[in-house]
């Protein structure tokens, strides 16, 4: 991804290649900050609303001054504007700003898609199971404190997978690093309660929301590896690989190797519950 344009809260539009925090920002010095990340369908953000209330969430979770939710949605619309690209990613960060200051930062960031996500869904992905115990305040929050997350995904390549699967001490499945998981037995989708330790994915709302009118039931519950590991097909969901299927956890396929139909049509209802066209 590539940076193309930044705005922050009561400053505007700045320079996306010139530093915007200072060195003693609580983000930068403590890890304390939150963050969103959402998908820009045709220069809209998709579902900004409930995002700007999980960084609210998130923020008051982990003692942070309030969200400027409204500062936060104009420099959206200033970051967007001087970003001058209508498909990409959005993301918002919040932090506790300079030590002893007490006066919050709020940045909206606008930078280019990830590449070859399109041919990542067409092939599915091969997922390592990675064991997970996350600290309770920090599973469910979107905070900046994703070391632990990103060195999943390290050691998931190095395992020669795509990305990471956590399952709990228990064998509980719970989420990918940066991704729900979902699974699918014959007309019905599993996937873990967010009475869990995972994130409340807005993707993962969504496609609650979307799963009846393509013809599938949804349960949210507790469930071993095992489940996964038999189901007739798998996928993730996040903002911006959207609806991304699973071929493989460790060494076990899932369903018959290849990406589903639960997948594909959650995928299309998706874009269009975004108002764009799957093929674009
Ligand atoms: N779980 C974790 C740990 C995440 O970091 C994310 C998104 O970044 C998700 C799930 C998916 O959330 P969303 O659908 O809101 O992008």
């Amino acid at each position: 991804m590539t940076l193309l344009a930044v705005a922050e809260v009561g400053r505007g539009p700045l320079d996306p290649n010139a530093p915007v925090l200072h060195a003693d920002d609580g983000g930068v010095l403590r890890g304390r900050a939150v963050f969103e990340t959402i998908r820009v369908y045709d220069g809209h953000p998709f579902r900004l609303d409930a995002h700007l209330d999980r960084l609210a969430a998130s923020a008051a979770r982990i003692g942070l001054p309030p969200v400027d939710k409204a500062g936060l949605a104009v420099a959206v619309e200033e970051a967007l504007d001087a970003a001058e690209e209508s498909d990409a990613v959005l993301r918002l960060l919040w932090t506790p700003g300079r030590e002893g200051q007490g006066t919050p930062t709020g940045l909206a960031l606008v930078s280019t898609l990830p590449e070859g996500h399109d041919g990542l869904r067409a092939r599915g992905l091969r997922l390592a199971v990675v064991p997970w115990a996350p600290g309770e305040l920090i599973a469910r929050t979107k905070s900046t404190s994703y070391a632990e997350n990103m060195a999943a995904q390290d050691e998931a390549g190095r395992r020669d997978a795509d990305d990471a699967l956590f399952v709990g001490a228990d064998g509980i499945v719970l989420e990918a690093p940066t991704s729900n998981v979902w699974w699918r037995e014959e007309r019905r989708l599993f996937t873990p309660s967010l009475e869990l330790p995972i994130l409340a994915g807005v993707t993962r709302a969504t496609l609650i929301e979307l799963a009846s009118d393509v013809g599938y039931g949804v349960e949210e519950g507790v469930f071993p590896l095992g489940r996964l590991l038999t189901a007739d097909e798998a996928f993730l969901s996040s903002s911006i690989r959207e609806v991304m299927p699973v071929v493989a956890v460790d060494s076990a396929q899932i369903g018959d190797g290849r990406p589903g139909p639960a997948a594909e049509s959650l995928q299309r209802a998706l874009r269009s519950a975004a108002g764009y066209p799957l093929d674009r």
